[in-house]
């Protein structure tokens, strides 16, 4: 198996939510900044950024030109954020899992770094596949999950493993649906990793919190 796991609120879970309520105050305060006006006005151009663009950075590399290696630059000063809590459990869940663990994230790579070195768990996991290496299109475009797997690819046999015959033994564990679907339609395992929705008929496995993946649960059917 390949395990491949999305980085906010899904390596972290929502009762550490304030971990992204942190970084969300960075991004209207980096709007804030590009538009000038003040923290309310920014924070409903955000809101306007992401129903048209899907993300906020989309928004302000479409409509003001914003280079997103500043903008990540800016929301990810450590003075400003807020980190996952140790995490001992989770490591050992990780590393019971066999296979290649990689991170698959539509943040840049500092940042879940950053955070796994707070948890303690990135010796468990073998490299992060970021936005800036999906040229700034994440989740859910379907070119996101196509770059994964022509970096799994070259990643894996540099790892002495051989890229899977069969796609279900790629797995992704995701806490957003919408970023699960294009996973399914590849053939890839999914796993919903969510405490609070309800999950389709389609998804492989829908647990509420990571620490409640076991690697018996999950039956990888053909
Ligand atoms: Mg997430």
């Amino acid at each position: 198996m390949v395990w491949l796991f999305d980085y906010d609120l899904t390596l972290y879970g929502t009762e550490e939510r304030y971990v992204i309520n942190s970084l969300d105050h960075r991004i209207s305060k980096f709007v804030q900044k590009t538009v000038g006006g003040d923290f309310e006005s920014a924070h409903k151009i955000r809101t306007d950024y992401l129903e048209r663009f899907g993300t906020t950075l989309a928004g302000l590399m479409a409509m003001n030109g914003t280079d997103p290696d500043e903008f990540f630059d800016f929301i990810h000063e450590p003075e400003y954020l807020t980190y996952p809590k140790k995490a001992p459990e989770k490591l050992a869940l990780l590393k019971s899992l066999d296979g290649p663990r990689f991170v698959f994230t539509n943040g840049r790579h500092d940042w879940s770094e950053a955070g796994m070195a707070h948890m303690g768990i990135e010796s468990a996991i073998d490299g992060v596949f970021d936005l800036k290496q999906l040229d700034w299109v994440g989740k859910p475009h379907d070119s996101a999950y196509e770059k994964m797997e022509a970096w799994l690819h070259e990643k894996l046999p540099s790892m002495g493993v051989a890229y899977p015959a069969n796609p279900r033994e790629i797995v992704l564990l995701e806490d957003s649906l919408r970023n699960l679907e294009p996973a399914h339609r590849r053939g890839w395992t999914t796993v919903f990793v969510n405490p609070a929705e309800e999950s389709p008929d389609w998804v492989d496995l829908h647990i509420p919190h990571l620490l409640k993946l076991g690697p018996n649960r999950l039956k990888i059917g053909t």
